[in-house]
C-alpha cells in the first residue's frame, strides 16, 4: 500500500478545545503507527472569523502536546502553502477544470456542482422554489469507524459563492486531492458532509480517500456535546494548570479508543504501537475531568525522580516555597514522599510548603473535622509527645511509638495520626504521615507538636 497521508485541518476561529485536540491526535497517532505523514493544513478561508491569535494557540497547543507535523505551517512541504487563504489561485483553476468538464455551472452569481444522474423538476416547499432533483444511487461509504454508511445527494450544490469565495466542501476536497490525503480522520459531525465530498472527488475523477469518522465527545453531565464553553474544554487551561502534557495527551487518547489490554496509562510509544482505526469506538465518548486528573496523578507518579524534581523546582521557587539555598538532596528527600500523592504540579507549593517554613496555612475544614464530635486534637498531641520525644527517628520506631500511645490510652494509633498531621502541616491530608515526620525531622516535628499542644 502507498504511504499513509493524513491531515488535521483546523479553522482558527476559536480556542483549541479538546475535541479538536483529540481529532489532531488520532490523525497523528495513525500517521506515526503506519509510518505515514501527518499534515497540518489551516482552513482559514473565513476571513472574518479567523485570527492570528487563534492560529498561534493551535500551533502552541499542538507543540505542547507533542504532536509534530511533517508538512504544514513553519515546516513547509511539497504541497504548500498550507494555509487555504494562500491557495486562492489553485481553487479558481480547479473550478475552471470542473466548468470545462461541464461539471460546474454558474447560476445566480454562484457556481454549482452538477451532480450526475437523471434529472426531474421538483419543488421544495421549505425553500419555496423549483429545482432539478437528481436521481442518483446513494453513495455507499465504508467508514473505517462507522462501518457502512449510505447517503445520497439529490440536488446540485454551491461550490463558489456569489461573492467569489469558495465553499468549505470545495476547498476541503481540492486540498485533500492536492495533498494526496489517503485517510480522512475527523469528527462525526462531518459525516453529513461526506456525500458532498465524495461527489466532488468523483467530479474530479479522483478516488476518494478512506474515511474514519470518530465519535463525539459529550459533556460530563447530560446528553449534549462538549462545547468550548464547558469547563475543562480548552487545552490552554491544562497548560496553565500545569498538567503534564503527556498525561493530557494520554487522556485524550482514551476519548474514543481503549488499549487492547485495558491498561489506560501508558507511554505514548506504546499507544502509537497499538493504535488502529478499527479499534476506535462507534459510541460517543464522555469527558470526565476527574479521570483526566487521575491520569495526570498516575503519570506524575511514574516519572523518574530526577525528572519530577526538575519540574518541581521552578514551580516551588516561583511560589516562594524554596530558594536556591535548598539543596537538590534536601528537595529530593521531600519530593520522595510527595510524588506518589500529589495530583497535580499545580498543587505542589500548597502541598509541601510546610516542609520549608513553620508559617504554613491552617486548613479550617481539616480542623473542623478534627474537632467534630468533641475530638480534642491538642489533647491527643499532648498524649503523643512524650513517646515521640523518646523515639528513635525512623519510620518503624515512630510507628511503634504511635501504637504504644494508642494502647496506653485505649485508642487506635490512627486516632493520633490526624492531630499530629494537622499540628505539623496544618493539613487534613497529604503524603504518608510517618514519611512526613521522618523527612520533616525530629527537631522541627517536636517543636511544632509542642507549639500546638500548649
Ligand atoms: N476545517 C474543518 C473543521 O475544522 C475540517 C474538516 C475536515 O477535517 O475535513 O472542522
Amino acid at each position: 500500500m502507498s504511504q499513509v497521508r493524513v491531515r488535521f485541518a483546523p479553522s482558527p476561529t476559536g480556542f483549541f478545545h479538546i475535541g479538536s485536540a483529540r481529532t489532531a491526535l488520532f490523525n497523528w497517532l495513525y500517521a506515526r503507527h503506519t509510518g505515514g505523514k501527518f499534515i497540518l493544513r489551516i482552513e482559514d478561508t473565513d476571513k472574518e472569523r479567523n485570527s492570528e491569535a487563534f492560529l498561534n494557540v493551535i500551533l502552541d497547543s499542538m507543540r505542547w502536546l507533542g504532536m509534530d507535523w511533517d508538512e504544514g505551517p513553519e515546516v513547509g512541504g511539497p504541497h504548500g502553502p498550507y494555509f487555504q487563504s494562500q491557495r486562492t489561485g489553485l481553487y479558481r483553476a480547479k473550478l475552471k477544470e470542473l466548468a470545462d468538464k461541464g461539471r460546474a455551472y454558474e447560476k445566480d452569481g454562484a457556481w454549482w456542482l452538477r451532480l450526475e444522474g437523471a434529472r426531474t423538476q421538483a419543488h421544495d416547499e421549505h425553500l419555496k422554489r423549483d429545482y432539478e432533483k437528481v436521481d442518483s444511487p446513494p453513495m455507499v461509504l465504508d467508514d473505517l469507524v462507522r462501518g457502512r454508511v449510505e447517503r445520497a445527494e439529490d440536488r446540485d450544490f454551491v461550490i463558489f459563492r456569489s461573492n467569489g469565495e469558495p465553499v468549505f466542501h470545495f476547498v476541503n476536497v481540492v486540498d485533500d486531492i492536492e495533498m494526496k490525503i489517503t485517510h480522512v480522520i475527523r469528527g462525526e459531525d462531518h459525516l453529513s458532509n461526506t456525500s458532498k465530498h465524495v461527489e466532488l472527488f468523483k467530479a474530479f475523477g479522483v478516488e476518494p480517500p478512506k474515511y474514519a469518522h470518530i465519535p463525539l465527545i459529550l459533556k460530563t453531565d447530560g446528553p449534549g456535546k462538549m462545547s468550548k464553553r464547558d469547563k475543562g474544554a480548552l487545552i490552554e487551561e491544562y497548560q496553565q494548570r500545569r498538567y503534564l502534557p503527556s498525561a493530557v495527551r494520554n487522556y485524550l487518547c482514551l476519548l474514543g479508543w481503549t488499549p487492547a489490554d485495558g491498561k489506560e496509562v501508558l507511554p505514548i510509544a506504546e499507544i502509537v504501537r497499538q493504535f488502529e482505526l478499527k479499534d476506535v469506538h462507534q459510541s460517543n465518548a464522555r469527558f470526565d475531568e476527574r479521570k483526566m486528573s487521575h491520569v495526570n496523578a498516575l503519570t506524575l507518579r511514574g516519572l523518574p525522580a530526577a525528572e519530577f524534581a526538575a519540574l518541581a523546582r521552578p514551580i516551588l521557587a516561583e511560589a516562594g516555597v524554596i530558594d536556591a539555598s535548598v539543596s537538590d538532596a534536601r528537595l529530593a528527600e521531600v519530593l520522595g514522599i510527595v510524588q506518589e500523592k500529589v495530583v497535580s504540579l499545580e498543587h505542589l507549593p500548597e502541598f509541601m510548603g510546610f516542609f520549608f517554613s513553620a508559617e504554613f496555612r491552617k486548613d479550617e475544614g481539616a480542623l473542623a473535622n478534627l474537632t467534630k464530635k468533641g475530638g480534642d486534637p491538642a489533647a491527643r498531641v499532648r498524649e503523643l509527645l512524650p513517646a515521640l520525644e523518646a523515639a528513635e527517628w525512623s519510620e518503624p520506631a515512630l510507628e511503634a511509638a504511635f501504637a504504644a500511645v494508642g494502647a496506653a490510652h485505649g485508642r487506635k494509633p490512627t486516632d493520633y495520626f490526624a492531630p499530629a498531621r494537622f499540628a505539623v502541616s496544618g493539613q487534613g491530608g497529604g503524603a504518608h504521615l510517618l514519611g512526613v515526620l521522618r523527612v520533616l525531622g525530629r527537631d522541627a516535628t517536636l517543636a511544632r507538636l509542642r507549639a500546638y499542644a500548649s
